[in-house]
């Protein structure tokens, strides 16, 4: 089956879906994004990534393709027409199409939107959960406005490439000071040995995940104390559990930083069950 790519108002099989050269995406990084999770065709947590691009947007000052109540219907349309049932939908807005100059271009050109969606193998990804992952750690050379969820991710890039290389599954990046910021496309968590479930402040060099946010509703669901604050790469190594989250693995248990064991090096328990109980408080519609 062919796929199917929303762009600019149009639904096109993927080998016609393009954008133009001088799109300020392409050429200055210049544009936000959104990856969602779809679950038995229903979108996960819709709302919040909707309001998370608006955020996003607002702070670039770009102005929204559509309303949101139309992007949603683009995004449930385009997973319809790939038939995708457990995957991901992909969507990505930029500031538009204008000659190549630095500042905003005025008038504001018209936005451009492109959605994609796809099928995740989730049994593979389970598979991956049972054995836990990898993660190694590198310095976090990003910029300080990491808060936006924008289309600049060389150095993400760069971290995600180098866990690969060196057999990894993820990065995670270290600031000046030796703590972890978060995953190369995730958020960092630890659990340490009295069960206080840690993860760095949202306000302090993160993306605000949003698998992060209602993951804090499962955290107080288990009667789990959550502490928000930054956490060495040494405490990391010497928690008893440690994991990363996001839309596409949701709570991804990790079994190894910088190759040394995080506690019995097998997936915690308490991660586990997080992760197994994850959907409950995530909100899902179908229509
Ligand atoms: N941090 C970064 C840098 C990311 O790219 C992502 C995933 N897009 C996350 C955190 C996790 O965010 P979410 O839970 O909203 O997918």
């Amino acid at each position: 089956m062919s796929r199917i790519a929303y762009v600019n108002g149009r639904y096109v099989p993927r080998r016609d879906a393009m954008v133009h050269i001088e799109d300020r995406g392409f050429q200055f990084a210049d544009g936000v994004y959104e990856v969602c999770e779809v679950r038995a065709g229903a979108l996960v947590d819709s709302r919040r990534h909707l309001a998370r691009l608006e955020r996003s947007l607002s702070e670039l000052r770009m102005t929204p393709p559509m309303g949101l109540p139309a992007l949603l219907m683009v995004l449930r349309e385009t997973v319809r027409r790939n038939r995708v049932r457990d995957g991901i939908v992909y969507f990505q807005v930029t500031r538009g199409v204008a000659r190549r100059d630095f500042s905003f271009p005025t008038p504001a050109p018209e936005p451009t939107l492109v959605v994609t969606a796809r099928s995740l193998d989730f049994t593979r990804n389970e598979r991956t959960a049972a054995a836990g992952i990898s993660v190694i750690t590198v310095p976090d050379i990003r910029w300080q406005r990491v808060d936006i969820k924008s289309v600049s991710l060389l150095p993400n890039v760069l971290a995600k490439q180098e866990a690969r290389d060196r057999g990894a599954y993820e990065a995670w990046m270290v600031d000046a000071q030796g703590f972890v910021t978060e995953g190369s496309s995730s958020n960092a968590w630890i659990i340490t040995a009295d069960d206080k479930v840690v993860t760095r402040p949202a306000d302090q060099g993160i993306l605000r995940g949003i698998t992060r946010t209602v993951l804090m509703e499962v955290i107080a669901a288990h009667g789990l104390t959550l502490e928000e604050r930054p956490f060495s790469t040494a405490e990391a190594t010497a928690a008893r559990e440690a994991f990363v989250t996001s839309a596409s693995q949701i709570v991804m248990p990790v079994v190894r930083i910088d190759d040394k064991p995080v506690g019995t090096g097998k997936p915690g328990a308490l991660t586990l069950a997080l992760r197994r109980d994850f959907h409950r408080h995530a909100e899902s519609w179908t229509k």
